[in-house]
């Protein structure tokens, strides 16, 4: 087999799989089928993934994460369209960095779900950097709303910070 066919092959299950759970994640963070599509459509045809597909090992699982920041992106976008995020209701609490603590708490959880939904309860196994956040988040959030809410307030107090993200 010609080697771009076999990249193409290798890298089909996975590269589903990503857009199966896009859909899901996308369900569960705005709650109706269109927005959901539209998130799934944008994991599928985003040109630098396929590329990425292509260049890197071909490996859609390392791209999880990506996925899980666009989780918490996506429920930053869907609270400020939705009128819901801190800066509207003007009801959080600021951080001296600046950081809204509700609103990083909703979008760190949606972030964890995605997580857990991609690795399970155990997550992520030979995880390093990033990956090992992801499942320390996830660990957090599985102890429940107090200890998660510690978590992300000390993990986001960080002076050099500021808001944003
Ligand atoms: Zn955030």
């Amino acid at each position: 087999m010609r080697p771009q066919l076999r990249w193409l092959r290798r890298a089909a299950l996975p590269f589903l799989l990503l857009v199966a759970l896009a859909y899901v994640v996308g369900r569960a963070v705005f709650g109706r089928v269109a927005p959901a599509l539209a998130v799934a459509a944008f994991v599928a045809f985003l040109p630098q993934h396929l590329a990425i597909l292509g260049s890197v090992n071909n490996d859609a699982l390392s791209e999880l994460i990506i996925a899980a920041i666009l989780a918490h992106e996506a429920t930053h976008i869907d609270r400020a369209v939705s009128g819901t995020a801190c800066y509207y209701v003007d009801a959080c609490t600021k951080l001296s960095n600046g950081v809204e603590l509700e609103e990083e708490i909703v979008a760190h959880e949606a972030e964890a779900v995605w997580w857990l939904a991609a690795y399970g309860r155990n997550g992520k196994d030979r995880a390093f950097s990033s990956d090992a956040s992801e499942n320390r988040l996830k660990a957090a959030y599985l102890h429940g709303p107090d200890v998660f809410r510690k978590f992300v307030r000390e993990m986001r107090s960080d002076e050099r910070e500021g808001d944003g993200m």
